[in-house]
């Protein structure tokens, strides 16, 4: 098969790679949609330590079933489907207790810290084990429903968070995930959701998904902008979507005495916060991390159109341009957001009879 394949850092080949065969309880999926997330762009440039090269990267995906292991049914060929990033055993106490994305022996499609190496979807095809698969609902395209996986991590995010209905939540971070959060938000009862950024133009893309109002943190003190949208200078709960020191501070100032700052972004590996404000408020912090069941009701808010993840797409490239596409986002061009990459349609079906 043709795959995309991070080499070196901030170089990526697209090159003939074996097949790969499904494991008896795999099923191999025919990628037609893959999403380029944050944490690749961050990834292959080489100073996270979680993309080591060689490694096909790609864990927001889908396809269509191409063939099972033998050990698999249910999954007919052609099936439309999506799949979760984490790579759970389904046996761990973890995994029985429902929190899949804590299992204890965990692998993360397209992800490879120096304690595993897992290829992901930025190919022609994918082997995944049966029980991470989702079928997509009818109408639901395949580049929308790459980006299931980020919507499900914004939705887990705002379900672990106590959001009181109709009470105001902020989110820092207009990036997929804080404009996914805060639509998550509202769909777990919040009010009104103010997003905050540097960016006017992700702000306007916030406003247009539904944001009640927007902060731009750069003019002016953004608590004297909450309080005018909010009435108070800070509120009872945070998202923070970004994962850096500034915004993670920011985060704190902005939670009201009392209140839940949830944390999604994580980019900086270890920040200095202010411990005396974290104390003397009472914050509850807590860290979200993937998702943990959430596809299922992520998948049919987006087949209700009450969840939007086509605005966030802002360019739908050949996976034989991934280079240009990571360039791209590591540079920050304006208007760019997501980069939904397609593998061209009709590869020669790998040989798998002998699975
Ligand atoms: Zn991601
Ligand atoms: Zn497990």
């Amino acid at each position: 098969m043709k795959a995309l394949v991070h080499t070196a850092p901030l170089k990526l080949e697209y090159v003939d790679w074996p097949d790969p065969i499904p494991a008896p309880d795999e099923v191999l999926v025919r990628v037609a949609a893959v999403a380029i997330c944050g944490s690749d762009v961050h990834g292959y440039t080489g100073t996270t330590g979680r993309r080591i090269p060689p490694i096909i990267m790609g864990h927001e995906a889908s396809g269509v079933v191409e063939a099972v292991g033998r050990q698999v049914t249910g999954w007919p060929r052609g099936t439309r489907v999506t799949f979760d990033s984490t790579v759970y055993c389904n046996e761990c106490p973890e995994c029985r207790r429902g929190r899949i994305n804590l299992c204890e022996k965990r692998q993360i499609l397209g992800v490879s810290p120096p304690a595993f190496r897992r290829h992901g979807a930025m190919a022609e095809f994918v082997a995944v084990p049966h029980w991470i698969l989702h079928r997509l609902p009818d109408g639901l395209s395949f580049e929308e429903a790459a980006l299931v996986e980020p919507a499900a991590v914004a939705l887990h995010a705002a379900r672990i968070t106590p959001i009181e209905p109709g009470g105001a939540v902020v989110v820092i971070g207009a990036g997929a995930i804080g404009l996914l959060a805060m639509q998550a938000a509202k769909l777990r009862g919040a009010g009104k959701v103010v997003v905050v950024d540097v960016r006017e133009e992700r702000l306007l893309l916030a406003t247009q998904l539904g944001a009640d109002a927007v902060v731009n943190s750069q003019s002016g003190d953004p608590r004297d902008a909450l309080e005018t949208a909010t009435g108070r200078p800070s509120v009872n709960v945070v998202f923070e979507a970004v994962g850096i020191q500034q915004t993670v501070q920011l985060a704190t100032d902005l939670t009201a005495p009392g209140g839940n700052l949830t944390l999604i972004g994580n980019v900086q590996p270890s920040i200095e916060q202010n411990l005396q404000a974290i104390v003397s408020k009472e914050l509850t912090i807590r860290g979200s991390a993937a998702s943990a069941g959430e596809y299922p009701a992520c998948l049919a808010f987006l087949a209700a159109g009450r969840f939007q993840v086509g605005p966030l797409i802002s360019r739908v490239m050949p996976l034989a341009d991934g280079q240009t596409a990571f360039d791209a986002l590591r540079r920050g061009e304006p208007g760019l957001l997501k980069i939904v990459l397609r593998p061209e349609p009709g590869a020669t079906s790998p040989e798998v009879a002998n699975v």
